[in-house]
């Protein structure tokens, strides 16, 4: 049977580059925030780019979604001829009721709150405060642990820095076929809705516009500047919080939360880095 590999979590926890990343595995296929697909007209992302009708993403494959909510990602899965569809959805309302006749797989995703709330602060224009968006993570991951049950869980600063390492991971524990080249995952052809454009576009611009593709490769580490630009690593994002919001956000009930999913993370790695060792 084909299978679901659902990506939970917040926004802005880094879930496009994640995404894109495990759809340019072999025998995966992302399709970004798929709910866009029925709830909007948004086009594939890349096809859109090149000015060129989809394959994929077509008038045909809305209506049949629409028609049929409960075999949604079974229909995805199909239309792509994938063995494994990668969806960073997010939130259990947009996955609950559409997973029949399809295995399903989780992973939460997850950053460090500090991170999470600057990404937050940046990206929307929400003027919720920091106990409030504290408040929404909580209830969120809460509400993402007990529905997936036996999840994957990701730190995705830990990802961004170790990149193949955690890749092959994931890959073993998913029973997927691991390929380093999927780090690049911009060099693969997707077909992926997602209201952040930039993961995909930014990447193929700079490439594009380069005369020579080679030497571009070799004067800038693209893996730093598309992976750590999410990441925790970029520091830029911790002279942005106050010291009183950084202190806020340390005693919040969703930093025992955050911890609590970064040992289940750790213990996972461990383990698993410690049977591979031997
Ligand atoms: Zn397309």
């Amino acid at each position: 049977m084909k299978r679901l590999i659902g990506i939970l979590g917040a926004s802005y926890c880094g879930s496009t580059v994640f995404g894109y990343t495990l759809g340019a595995l072999p025998e995966c296929t992302f399709m970004g925030e798929t709910y866009w697909i029925t709830q909007t007209d948004l086009n594939c992302t890349s096809c859109t780019i090149k000015k060129q009708p989809c394959s994929i993403i077509t008038e045909d494959l809305r209506t049949q979604l629409k028609n049929n909510e409960g075999n949604y990602f079974k229909i995805l899965a199909d239309k792509c001829e994938t063995d494994n569809i990668i969806s960073t959805d997010k939130s259990v309302a947009l996955y609950k009721d559409k997973i029949k006749n399809i295995d399903t797989v989780w992973i939460i995703l997850f950053k460090s709150p500090w991170a999470q709330v600057t990404s937050h602060i940046n990206h929307t224009s929400t003027k919720y405060s920091t106990e409030q968006y504290l408040n929404v993570l909580n209830n969120h991951y809460t509400n993402c642990v007990s529905f997936a049950g036996n999840a994957l869980f990701i730190d995705f600063d830990f990802f961004s820095t170790n990149r193949e390492q955690c890749l092959e991971y994931i890959c073993n524990r998913l029973n997927l076929k691991y390929t380093a080249d999927a780090i690049r995952y911009w060099n693969f052809t997707h077909h992926s809705v997602s209201g952040n454009t930039g993961a995909y576009t930014n990447v193929k611009d700079k490439i594009n516009a380069a005369n020579n593709v080679q030497d571009i490769n070799e004067k800038i580490d693209w893996y730093k500047a598309v992976y750590r630009k999410t990441s925790v690593n970029d520091s830029r994002w911790k002279f942005q919080l106050s010291s009183e919001d950084w202190i806020k956000i340390g005693k919040h009930q969703y930093f025992a939360m955050y911890h609590d999913m970064l040992s289940k993370f750790s213990n996972n790695f461990m383990e698993w880095a410690g049977n591979n060792a031997t």
